[in-house]
């Protein structure tokens, strides 16, 4: 069997935090679950949040499997009961001991992890890059997300010459000058992924601002983010860094339906847009085949795994193994989606590690590679691509 331990990562997507101290188990649980089922959620429904209901919600975040892994891997490194009273412990043992970037460093370590391109896009208001890189002892590398610098600029009065100088302005300067590597984009969460790559037309933009400011609706926001996403991929293009665009699932507000990679293929495939390296976030999970069919005919389109991995557990073998059937080996990219506490990103790559080694032993098996391109495929899924892509080490 393939062994991976050795091999550096570089997690090519999730999401800065800073020290929290010690933690509680249930802080612990509602930290590292996958997004939803919270008290806010259950209150906006009328659901009184009880002693009962907040049970309900912590087993049902605990039942999943990608926890009970979590806290395997978790004890195999502490090398305790593979329980969460048992890690919690061990965990706020050793941050309280070593001092939390030294416990960070040892946990990375385990994992070959040296590097996280991190959306500073969430949580809001955002981090500062200089404190998260301070705290964290590997390379941060940051990305700039623009739908809350769209939010911003929709509270404001301004015109759409305003408007549009502003918002070229702010990424611009991000990208120059503020160290930020590359955009990010969740236009699958508010208008959805089929844009039409006609929206990069800039009359596009004041007419769809125009009837937002006179309350016209009509579609109006769908055609801004439209154009806003173009102007973005242009930005890209112009400095030369990649453009992260969430595909697949995500937080129970994702529209699930509109997620699908295939609605981008019309951006994706015309001209103006042939030159932009686009990573397809999550790798459209659950259509991955869809987005590695997309990374297979369009030059400069990447698969990022993250998500899917660590998030549908044992999963993870089948979205390298469907992403690979039409992905060329150096266009997939490894992520986590971490976020919140480092434990994400280290059981992510553990399991990320785990799923590849086991694909690639089949592929081996099957006669589709040799055992000695094992390491070098695995060398760019897990690390050479994404440190091509954003220029790291
Ligand atoms: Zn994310």
């Amino acid at each position: 069997m393939a062994d991976l331990s050795a091999l550096s990562v570089t997690d090519v997507h999730a999401h800065p935090f800073l020290d929290r101290g010690a933690i509680t188990t249930e802080q612990f649980t509602n930290f590292t679950a996958f997004g939803g089922g919270s008290q806010e959620f259950m209150e906006q429904a009328g659901i009184e949040f009880t002693g009962e209901v907040r049970g309900e919600l912590l087993r049902v975040k605990q039942d999943t499997l990608y926890f009970r892994r979590l806290i395997h891997d978790l004890a195999g490194y502490f090398g305790c009961d593979p329980t969460l009273d048992a890690v919690v412990g061990a965990r706020d043992a050793a941050v309280a001991s070593d001092g939390y970037t030294e416990y960070v460093r040892k946990l990375y370590a385990d994992a070959g992890l040296e590097a996280v391109v991190f959306d500073f896009g969430v949580p809001l208001p955002q981090l500062d890059v200089a404190e998260v890189s301070a705290q964290l002892p590997i390379t941060v590398a940051p990305i700039f997300r623009i739908e809350p610098l769209i939010a911003e600029l929709l509270k404001t009065d301004y015109g759409w010459a305003e408007f549009k100088r502003t918002y070229d302005d702010t990424i611009d300067r991000a990208l120059t000058q503020e160290g930020f590597l590359g955009l990010k984009s969740i236009i699958a969460y508010r208008t959805g992924l089929d844009v039409s790559p006609l929206s990069r037309n800039e009359d596009q933009g004041f007419k769809a601002l125009d009837a937002i400011r006179r309350g016209l609706g009509g579609g109006s926001m769908k055609m801004l983010r439209d154009y806003l996403l173009c102007r973005a991929m242009e930005h890209c293009m112009e400095h030369d860094v990649p453009m992260q665009i969430h595909t697949g699932m995500g937080d129970f507000e994702v529209n699930l339906v509109l997620c699908r990679p295939a609605y981008l293929m019309d951006l994706l495939r015309f001209p103006t847009f042939r030159s932009c390296n686009v990573i397809l976030v999550h790798g459209g999970y659950p259509y991955s085949r869809e987005a590695g069919y997309m990374a297979n005919v369009l030059p400069r389109v990447y698969c990022d795994v993250s998500e899917g991995i660590p998030f549908a557990a044992h999963g993870a073998r089948s979205i390298f193994s469907e992403i690979l059937e039409m992905t060329p080996v150096s266009k997939v990219v490894y992520g986590s989606d971490g976020y919140t506490v480092p434990e994400i990103i280290y059981t992510s790559a553990k399991l990320g590690k785990q799923a590849l080694g086991q694909v690639l032993d089949g592929l081996v098996d099957d006669g589709f590679i040799g055992k000695g391109d094992v390491e070098e495929i695995a060398g760019m899924i897990l690390a050479g691509t994404a440190n091509r892509l954003y220029k790291i080490g």
